[in-house]
């Protein structure tokens, strides 16, 4: 199918907690519009704006727009109840829409296109089933960037990770097994910025230098990623 031609095409970016549309026109500088009774942010660019130059605006702008809004939304989307099509979800920090496609042939997938998450299904689905999926989907780009990670940063510290997992968890975003040199990481960094996953994965990495959370442990974090106090602060808030 095509798509439709919009050179008005707008796309949802969700930072910090905080979702802003974004529309492209025919106009000179970027614009930033709170609406404050509905808590919506609004961005619109010269069509010829980078994706950069507009991540890099709306990142001065954070503090603005929290004051600006009343009620701000310190963590990405809650999970929809029942994944239906048209539901939002987050990955790496953006929004998605979910889109239900019968698949004539084959079985069941998910993928992504663009600010669409597809799930194809030969029949009915249940939405435990969808729910499922989701997060398989979740867990998928998790486990393709982590090794990532994980490779970077074992050359800057000197470390070896043996193993790591992803799994639910309820009360943190990590763990470390320091004897068995196995980290296992929150499900849900799949849905914020990958900055949040990195940090993450750099801290319980640290865990294979030093156990427990002194100032060796932060000396060797600043080394590391001098940027990890601002990522603790958005993790801390939700
Ligand atoms: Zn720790």
């Amino acid at each position: 199918m095509k798509k439709k031609e919009n050179k008005h095409y707008a796309s949802t970016i969700n930072i910090d907690g905080i979702s802003v549309e974004i529309r492209r026109k025919q106009i000179r500088n970027i614009n930033l519009r709170v609406h404050i009774r509905r808590g919506e942010v609004k961005l619109s660019a010269p069509l010829a704006a980078s994706d950069d130059e507009i991540m890099r605006f709306l990142l001065k702008k954070t503090g603005w727009i929290k004051k600006h809004l009343s009620t701000p939304k310190s963590q990405p989307l809650t999970l929809p109840e029942k994944f239906e099509n048209g539901d939002r979800i987050c990955i790496w920090g953006r929004e998605v829409t979910l889109k239900l496609s019968t698949a004539t042939y084959g079985k069941t997938r998910i993928h992504q296109n663009r600010d669409y998450l597809i799930i194809e299904h030969p029949g009915n689905t249940t939405a435990a089933k969808r729910e499922k999926m989701v997060r398989e989907w979740y867990r998928r780009e998790l486990k393709r960037e982590i090794p990532k990670i994980i490779l970077r940063y074992e050359d800057l510290m000197g470390v070896k990770v043996r193993e790591f997992g992803v799994k639910k968890m309820k009360t943190r975003w990590g763990s470390c097994n320091t004897r068995a040199k196995r980290i296992w990481l929150n499900l849900n960094l799949a849905e914020r910025q990958p900055i949040l996953l990195e940090y993450v994965v750099v801290h319980e990495m640290v865990h294979l230098l030093e156990r427990g959370h002194n100032r060796r442990f932060y000396s060797y974090m600043d080394r590391f990623m001098p940027q990890w106090r601002e990522c603790d602060e958005i993790l801390k808030k939700s």
